[in-house]
């Protein structure tokens, strides 16, 4: 722990949104190159160059939670609902497989009813039929005898769709899902509780967590970085909860206000007269710092470079493929529905199509000198050396 925190903080006495003093930075500059460095050289010996895709589609933003960052929280106003027919879902799924992404992350807003369940099983379902069916035909096999291991036909399903009752994460499990993708927010349960409604219990998320590992996902987890309240001792801890909880891949981001929400009410008193520019390039290097940290301690899984990054900085994400991370996860839903689900101020890509997305990304793999593995579902080493 104390080495850790150490490693976050270069500069001993700063804390996040603080200038740090000229003697400070010099010596920061040089741990972090250090331990980028380190990262990088980790990440080489377990993936290489490679980078896997995960295509991300953003199929609705009703949700009845009120997470108090997010811009698509149940009370937000300004937010316009939707939710793709399932067959448009099952479209991109098309085009996904087509493109060579190798898994589908189904994300949304939280929505505990049967109707949603029933939603996400027929898509779940019919995306694997689909994939599962164009990758039969053009390896000329037979789906049904392909051996049930961690990296089969088709795409590979991931949701990412919230706090759900154990036995909706079995239904999902049995209907064909892989992953599953909740990030903790925090590790700390006093900052989560400030950044929560007293409804949503840290304890529950565990639970969930703890349940979909038990079922058989890869799980995935993260946290945001720089969340009003938050120290770097607590960022220390959330990557000793990564461990402890065994996560298959991490994902984290920079927290970025979006106004009408309270925690933006919140980062705004705490962070009152700080250059707001300046404070989040510091947020980026946290961030990118907590990712090489996630490498070099918990070596061999997936680390996603965050749409979140390139929200602060054009090439946020590339910057982290060069310090840990190993995966992107380029934007595929419709233009059509991109512009309402907003998370955060300043989300990028909003009016791009998915193949815009795609090149574009390709362009910025060759820019860090790495380069795509197409068409695999890019487990982690970890999760295979754990089945
Ligand atoms: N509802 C699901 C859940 O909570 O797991 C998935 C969708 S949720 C919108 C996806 C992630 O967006 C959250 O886990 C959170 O970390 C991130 N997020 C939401 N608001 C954010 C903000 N203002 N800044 C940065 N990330 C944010």
């Amino acid at each position: 722990m104390e080495a850790l925190l150490s490693a976050i903080t270069p500069a001993s006495t700063r804390l996040p949104g603080a200038a740090a003093a000229p003697a400070d930075a010099e010596r920061a500059g040089l741990l972090d190159s250090a331990l980028f460095a380190h990262a990088e050289s980790v990440s080489n010996r377990f993936f290489g160059k490679d980078v896997y895709y995960r295509g991300i589609v953003e199929f609705s933003n009703v949700c009845e939670n009120d997470c108090g960052y997010c811009g698509i929280r149940k009370h937000q106003r300004r937010a316009r609902r939707y939710t793709m027919p399932a067959d448009e879902v099952v479209e991109v799924a098309d085009w996904a497989f087509k493109h060579r992404m190798g898994t589908l992350m189904l994300q949304s807003g939280e929505l505990n009813t049967p109707q949603r369940l029933k939603y996400l099983v027929e898509v779940v379902q019919a995306v694997k039929a689909r994939t599962q069916a164009l990758d039969a035909e053009q390896r000329s096999l037979d789906p049904s005898q392909l051996p049930k291991d961690t990296t089969g036909l088709g795409l590979c399903v991931a949701l990412s769709v919230g706090e759900l009752p154990r036995e909706q994460y079995q239904t999902l499990r049995d209907a064909g899902a892989d992953r599953y993708l909740l990030r903790i927010e925090s590790s700390n349960p006093e900052l989560y509780a400030s950044i929560h409604p007293p409804a949503q219990k840290w304890e529950n998320r565990v639970r969930c967590l703890r349940d979909l590992k038990d079922i058989g996902f890869m799980i995935g987890t993260g946290v945001m970085v720089g969340l009003p309240g938050q120290t770097l001792r607590d960022l220390a801890g959330d990557v000793m909860f990564f461990r402890d909880l065994g996560a298959d891949m991490i994902g984290m981001g920079p927290y970025i206000t979006e106004a009408g929400t309270p925690v933006a009410d919140m980062w705004a008193a705490q962070f009152e007269g700080v250059d707001k520019g300046a404070h989040m390039k510091e947020m980026l290097t946290l961030t990118t710092r907590m990712n090489a940290l996630a490498r070099v301690t918990l070596g061999n899984v997936n680390i996603a470079a965050t749409t979140a990054l390139q929200a602060i900085d054009a090439v946020g994400r590339e910057i982290a493929l060069r310090r840990g991370a190993n995966v992107l996860m380029p934007i595929l839903t419709p233009t059509k529905f991109r512009e309402h689900y907003t998370l955060y101020e300043g989300k990028p890509c909003i009016t791009d199509t998915a193949e815009e997305c795609q090149k574009c990304l390709n362009a910025r793999l060759s820019m860090v000198d790495k380069k795509l593995r197409p068409g695999v579902w890019g487990d982690p080493p970890s999760y295979r050396q754990s089945v």
